[in-house]
């Protein structure tokens, strides 16, 4: 099967039913978690909205995403996005960062309906200091930003998914909609407009080595910098129904090592320039996440954490263990075409 074939059946099969109202008053999820403003260490209270999600997920989608799993198959009312917001808020202890996400683009008008982001925007104003939201590039335009940042008291961040710098990465390999130059040019508007601008790389996407993809997330963390206030590279972890999880039932793709992600790490400190640099791992040690030998995997996640938060990336000089020998054995063997 060619790889445009996989990504479009992939995204037939996993197109949820349209739900009924029950689902739609329940947010996907809720979390409190380690963040960072500045120096300062923070907690940050962390929202996924139950929406319709990513439009680009029913046409194609991206070949790592899974979030559809998480969506309505229908656009949510403002009366069902008001109880989701009512029963997140009743949760809300103060935390100083707060980020919501949509499982697609919180400015896509079909996902959350303008009256509706402005409630949720004016509901942390005066509490949060940072508020962060994801979108798609098309979206992060000036009459919808413009209006959330009079609403909210603090810092408005828009995070943007830009994966990576290469368009054949972005284009073949992670099947993004738009091209990485409509990324960059979004993360300058937000900025323009005053707000912060974050990028997601992605490290480790289908069809790129070990090698390859440190390689790729290294370069895009210099070509991406000077777009962006802060660069979160975030290792690949198996989601259901995508064409990674089809990739990897079949022995063909296995999730990125710590190593490797410590490896991008070290070497995008020194190319990140005025922007801060982070990785958190999501399903860190588990089999379908980012993951060592098992031995090693709770120190490296924590040093990967701390090294995030502290931006000290010295602290990854230290990390050692048997696998790393493994990690390299690997290495060297891809460009072989030899699994270790
Ligand atoms: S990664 Fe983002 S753009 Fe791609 S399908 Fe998922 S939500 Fe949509
Ligand atoms: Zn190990």
């Amino acid at each position: 099967m060619s790889t445009e074939s996989l990504a479009r059946t992939v995204a037939r099969d996993r197109r949820p039913a349209p739900a009924g109202p029950t689902d739609a008053r329940r947010y996907v999820n809720q979390w409190v978690e380690r963040e960072a403003i500045g120096s300062e260490e923070v907690s940050a209270f962390v929202l996924i909205l139950r929406t319709r999600g990513c439009y680009w997920a029913d046409e194609k989608g991206c070949s790592m995403c899974g979030y559809a799993k998480d969506t309505l198959g229908r656009s949510a009312s403002p009366e069902e996005l008001a109880e989701q917001l009512a029963h997140a808020t009743s949760r809300y202890q103060g935390e100083p960062y707060v980020k919501v996400y949509t499982s697609g683009s919180f400015l896509d008008d079909r996902e959350v309906d303008p009256a509706s982001r402005q409630r949720l925007v004016e509901a942390f104003s005066g509490k949060a200091r940072r508020l962060l939201f994801e979108t798609l590039p098309e979206f992060a335009v000036a009459d919808r930003l413009e209006p959330l940042r009079a609403a909210f008291s603090g810092e408005i961040e828009v995070a943007l998914g830009l994966e990576s710098t290469d368009p054949t990465v972005l284009g073949k390999y992670i099947h993004k909609n738009a091209p990485p130059s409509e990324y960059l040019a979004a993360g300058d508007r937000v900025r323009a407009l005053g707000l912060r601008a974050k990028a997601y790389l992605l490290l480790k996407p289908p069809y790129l080595t070990e090698t390859e993809s440190v390689r790729d997330v290294v370069r895009s963390v210099r070509e991406a910098a000077p777009h962006f206030d802060a660069l979160s590279i975030n290792p690949v972890h198996i989601q259901n129904g995508t064409v990674v999880e089809w990739l990897y039932r079949r022995g063909r793709y296995r999730p990125p090592w710590l190593w490797s992600v410590v490896a991008a790490l070290r070497e995008g400190a020194g190319l990140r320039g005025t922007s801060r640099l982070v990785s958190f791992p999501t399903a860190g040690g588990l089999p379908r996440g980012p993951h060592n030998c098992g031995e090693c995997d709770r120190r490296v996640l924590d040093a990967i954490e701390t090294a995030s938060l502290r931006q000290e990336f010295g602290l990854l000089e230290e990390l050692e263990c048997a696998c790393r020998h493994e990690w390299e054995v690997v290495r060297s063997l891809e460009p072989l075409g030899v699994e270790a």
